[in-house]
């Protein structure tokens, strides 16, 4: 039995681990794939005190850390359902049939991209097709850019790089803008922004090396078009990893976990970090702070029961 059990290996996971494993308790990690998204990040630029590095390396670095202490990680095992018995231990069970049982568990499941699942998307994935402005919206000063998703986070993310990049085309797929009023009014005062609806992209054009422009089709007339762009933001939605929790713990109605101030969920003794969880802003920094911030709170938790 653990006293504390992570789920999940991403910067949440191996945060929240690090600090555990720092207070003596015997600590675990299931993940499906130890690094997370960092594994599939290319650049990063924003990890505070690192000028530059690249996601397999960061997550190269991340396991080293966690591998100092002695934390029990059971990589490639996929969490399948959690439940607390009657003393109020946590239950895990994985999908191999095991069934792990912790005084506490931090859930760092993470999140993913939608994707658009068209031609050139997965191809020119980092290579011109992004997903982060806050990442990658430095990478595209002085180009054009595209960004596909007219809700909040598509308004935002054109709003953002309208001041970094030459020109945004914002394509919404619907009659209307579904983000709030107020950003929609920031959005259509800016000269360098074109917004187009009833848009679906059909594909992502390129060289062979990175993106050239995407095509779409004209919902209303039928007539396809292309833009030529260096960029394309695709800003249609992040799903968090919690199909596996429903009906378990509360969630919002996005599907993020619900979290008080120490990252404390609906269920006494869980707790959860990271992107999986309501926290605003989903990146690398946010989410070890986060991971951080959970173990301690778990620990506080093992301490006064
Ligand atoms: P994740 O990194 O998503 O990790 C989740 C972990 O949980 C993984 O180990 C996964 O395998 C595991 N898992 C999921 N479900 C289960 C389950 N049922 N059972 C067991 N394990 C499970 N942020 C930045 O700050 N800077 C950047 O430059 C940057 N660039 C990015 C580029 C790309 C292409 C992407 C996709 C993201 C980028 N981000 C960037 C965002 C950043 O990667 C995330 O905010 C961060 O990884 C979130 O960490 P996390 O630990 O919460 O979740």
């Amino acid at each position: 039995q653990f006293d504390l059990l992570v789920i999940g290996g991403g910067p949440a996971g191996a945060a929240a681990a690090v600090y555990a494993a720092r207070k003596g308790i015997r600590t675990g990690v299931v993940a499906e794939r130890f690094g997370g998204q960092v594994l599939d990040t290319m650049s990063i630029e924003n990890f505070i005190s690192v000028q530059e590095t690249e996601g397999p390396k960061l997550v190269t670095a991340l396991e080293q850390h966690v591998k100092q202490y002695d934390v029990d990680i059971m990589n490639l095992q996929r969490a399948e359902a959690l439940s607390l018995d009657e003393n109020g231990i946590s239950q895990i069970r994985l999908a191999s049939g095991a069934t792990l049982k912790s005084k506490s568990v931090i859930i760092a499941t993470g999140a993913r991209w939608r994707e658009m699942n068209v031609p050139g998307e997965k191809e020119y994935r980092g290579r011109g097709v992004a997903y982060c402005p806050h990442c990658d919206g430095p990478l595209f000063k002085g180009k054009r850019v595209a960004v596909v998703g007219g809700g909040n986070s598509g308004v935002e993310a054109a709003i953002d790089l309208a001041g970094i990049v030459e020109h945004v085309t914002l394509l919404e797929f619907g009659a209307e803008l579904r983000a709030d009023a107020v950003l929609q009014k920031k959005l259509y005062s800016l000269p360098n922004v074109v917004v187009i609806k009833q848009a679906q992209t059909t594909e992502v054009l390129g060289d062979g090396q990175k993106v050239s422009g995407l095509q779409y089709t004209d919902r209303q007339s039928g007539e396809s078009h292309q833009v030529d762009l260096a960029g394309i933001f695709v800003q249609i939605g992040l799903l968090p990893n919690t199909d596996w929790l429903k009906g378990t713990l509360g969630l919002s109605k996005h599907g993020e976990i619900e979290v008080d101030n120490r990252g404390q969920t609906s269920l006494p003794g869980v707790f959860a970090a990271g992107d999986v969880t309501t926290v605003p802003f989903k990146q690398i920094v946010i989410a070890m702070g986060d991971g951080a911030k959970a173990s301690l709170g778990a620990f506080d938790h093992l301490m006064r029961s």
